[in-house]
């Protein structure tokens, strides 16, 4: 499934591709919505089942109405309406980027079967989105989402692929790394890596299998140094500081699970193969 094409959908009325649109878009929203309560909670260990939100300033019970995806943020000017601290772009941002994606991978004839893919497809992106952002503001993957992501990949990987990629691939997703860095640890007697890298590792080595994982390792960690060297060379970071590894795995990954075509010739082009 590719991202784009998708509403070039042809066939089914133009009022029902703006009701299927519209409909796919608000889910989206809404599980954006979502995502930022995970985002805010997951890293301070708040339950996500916890009902009500409130502001993080003053405390303030955010009613209903100021919780509606992207609209809200625009009628309270992006302020809380009990203490007027400003809200975070990232609020309305993850609620758009959610709808937008939601549209774009959303089945052109919908049935049972395109509804799962889509759900597979939709789910992941969500996770990387928060993963992604609780990362590079936490430095931390929280486990819950690696688990969930794990379930996914698993349950999705021995649907599409025989039971030897899926066992093999996480293997060496958790593995390989496990055994590079306790290596690390002998040598350099530090931990180089986050147990949070290691873990998604394993996860997404159930889906992409033995090559598919090896690839991500390579590719994440030559682009993660390429990152690095240029963060510190313009002094945003000292040399000895951490900077968050997840993003990179999932940059690396978003291309191999969304645009699989594009990653293999981006990989023959550098590798060989
Ligand atoms: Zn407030």
């Amino acid at each position: 499934m590719h991202f784009f094409g998708n509403l070039l959908a042809k066939g089914s009325g133009i009022n029902f591709m703006v009701f299927q649109i519209t409909f796919f878009a608000l889910f989206g929203m809404i599980i954006g919505s979502f995502m930022n309560a995970v985002i805010y909670r997951f890293p301070r260990k708040i339950s996500i089942s916890k009902s009500r939100s409130h502001c993080p300033s003053c405390d303030k019970l955010i009613y209903w109405y100021e919780n509606i995806p992207v609209l809200s943020y625009i009628f309270l000017r992006g302020k809380c309406s009990g203490c007027g601290a400003g809200i975070s772009i990232q609020y309305p941002l993850v609620e758009l980027i959610s709808g937008v994606a939601s549209v774009l991978l959303m089945p052109k004839i919908v049935d049972g079967i395109t509804i799962l893919h889509y759900v597979f497809y939709f789910t992941v992106f969500e996770c990387f989105l928060a993963l992604f952002i609780i990362d590079v503001r936490h430095k931390l993957l929280p486990n819950a989402l690696n688990i969930y992501l794990a379930l996914i990949f698993g349950s999705y990987g021995l649907m599409q692929f025989p039971i030897s990629h899926v066992v093999y691939g996480g293997a060496i997703g958790l593995l390989f790394p496990l055994g590079f860095t306790y290596a690390f640890y002998l040598v350099r007697g530090k931990i180089g890596l986050g147990g949070g890298d290691i873990k998604l590792w394993g996860a997404l080595g159930l889906y992409l299998g033995i090559k598919g994982i090896i690839f991500n390792i390579f590719f994440s960690c030559f682009l993660g140094s390429i990152i690095g060297v240029a963060w510190i060379a313009l002094k945003r970071i000292d040399k000895g500081q951490a900077i968050p590894f997840g993003p990179f795995i999932l940059v690396i990954s978003f291309l191999q699970i969304y645009f699989p075509a594009e990653f293999q010739a981006l990989t023959r082009l550098v590798v060989g193969f």
